[in-house]
């Protein structure tokens, strides 16, 4: 059966630059939601605790459930169930309507809408979400917010940046006034984290960079991350093609000389996106995909036993319009996951 491999040097290898970059190891929250991107969310929240991490930001309970007893504190980023939260869990709140359905006593991060405009409460009801917060007996443990385009080369990222340090101002005066204690101020993704020259916020909220990968303006002086993830495949069985044979669905490849073709047992079944044979990929090891991509197979100009399919998803991102978050979220959670 195809297998994901997680290459756990690498994973700390990307873990040691992040925290070098945050400044101190509790200030990394690692971002598990959908199944830590497609790698195997208990595999990784195995791997971050033993590297020491206590802060894990994931979608919802489900989600907190599994990965409970690894960290201090979660983050919950969508939870729409509203019960039985624990005390390692708190809950991102994201409209003013949204504290009503919250519990009493659960541990609140208050997300603002600094500009995005997708999710969050209004810079003007700020003091409006705190007292509503404390009518109900909830505890403001963060306040946070969400950058619409870290990663690419505009005034953007300064002007939410901005507005966010004024949120901060005001939100301590609150506290202040009402002998609130000081909850945790953080904003940035992988991509801002980088942005920062000396960072001074409480927590950053890092998915993609530690699985390897940072879709930033290349502009940017981005860290040397490595992938964490590889996929393989087993080989199902091998034939001879001779020149003018062609492959697969609508036989778009034609041999042009006499080849080995092997099929493989991965396809877009697994969440390897299809490919449709117009663009050329090459595996890892430099064998070509031949023609469509199968259901549950591919064909590969190879006859080794095992084949990996990729280990950095830069390549398969491009040809598909897309970015190395999609390729790897999109594998399938029934795909044997193992440490390396
Ligand atoms: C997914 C997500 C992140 C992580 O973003 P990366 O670009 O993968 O680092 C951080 N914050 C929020 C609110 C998210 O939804």
């Amino acid at each position: 059966m195809a297998k994901i491999l997680l290459n756990k040097q690498n994973y700390f290898h990307n873990l040691k630059l992040i925290t070098k970059q945050a400044g101190a190891i509790e200030k990394v929250a690692v971002v598990l939601k959908d199944n830590a991107y497609g790698h195997g969310i208990l595999e990784i929240a195995s791997l971050a605790k033993e590297f020491g991490i206590k802060n894990a930001v994931v979608r919802d309970l489900k989600e907190a459930k599994k990965v409970e007893s690894f960290f201090e504190q979660i983050l919950i980023l969508a939870d729409t169930t509203f019960h039985n939260y624990s005390h390692t869990f708190h809950i991102a709140v994201n409209s003013i309507e949204q504290l009503e359905r919250v519990p009493e006593n659960t541990n609140i991060h208050l997300k603002i809408d600094t500009g995005m405009h997708r999710n969050g409460i209004s810079i003007d009801s700020i003091e409006t979400a705190i007292y509503g917060a404390l009518r109900k007996n909830l505890n403001i443990t963060g306040i946070f917010t969400h950058y619409r385009a870290a990663d690419e080369l505009s005034c953007e990222f300064f002007w939410q940046r901005s507005n966010f340090i004024q949120v901060k101002k005001a939100v301590l005066k609150i506290c202040e006034k009402l002998f609130l204690p000081i909850p945790k101020f953080h904003s940035a993704n992988s991509s801002a984290l980088f942005r920062f020259k000396n960072f001074d916020e409480d927590l950053a909220r890092v998915g993609i960079a530690c699985y390897g990968y940072l879709d930033t303006d290349s502009c940017f002086n981005n860290p040397n991350l490595k992938p964490v993830m590889s996929l393989w495949a087993k080989k199902l069985s091998t034939r001879e093609i001779y020149p003018k044979q062609r492959i697969g669905y609508g036989g778009i490849y034609t041999a042009s000389e006499k080849i080995n073709s092997s099929t493989y047992d991965v396809g877009y079944g697994d969440g390897f996106f299809r490919l449709n044979g117009k663009k050329k990929y090459l595996t890892a090891k430099g064998y070509e995909i031949l023609g469509r991509v199968s259901m549950d197979n591919c064909s590969i100009n190879s006859t080794d036993e095992e084949v990996c399919i990729f280990d950095d998803v830069r390549q398969l991102a491009k040809i598909h319009d897309t970015i190395t978050y999609e390729i790897t979220t999109a594998l399938k959670a029934n795909i044997p996951r193992e440490v390396i």
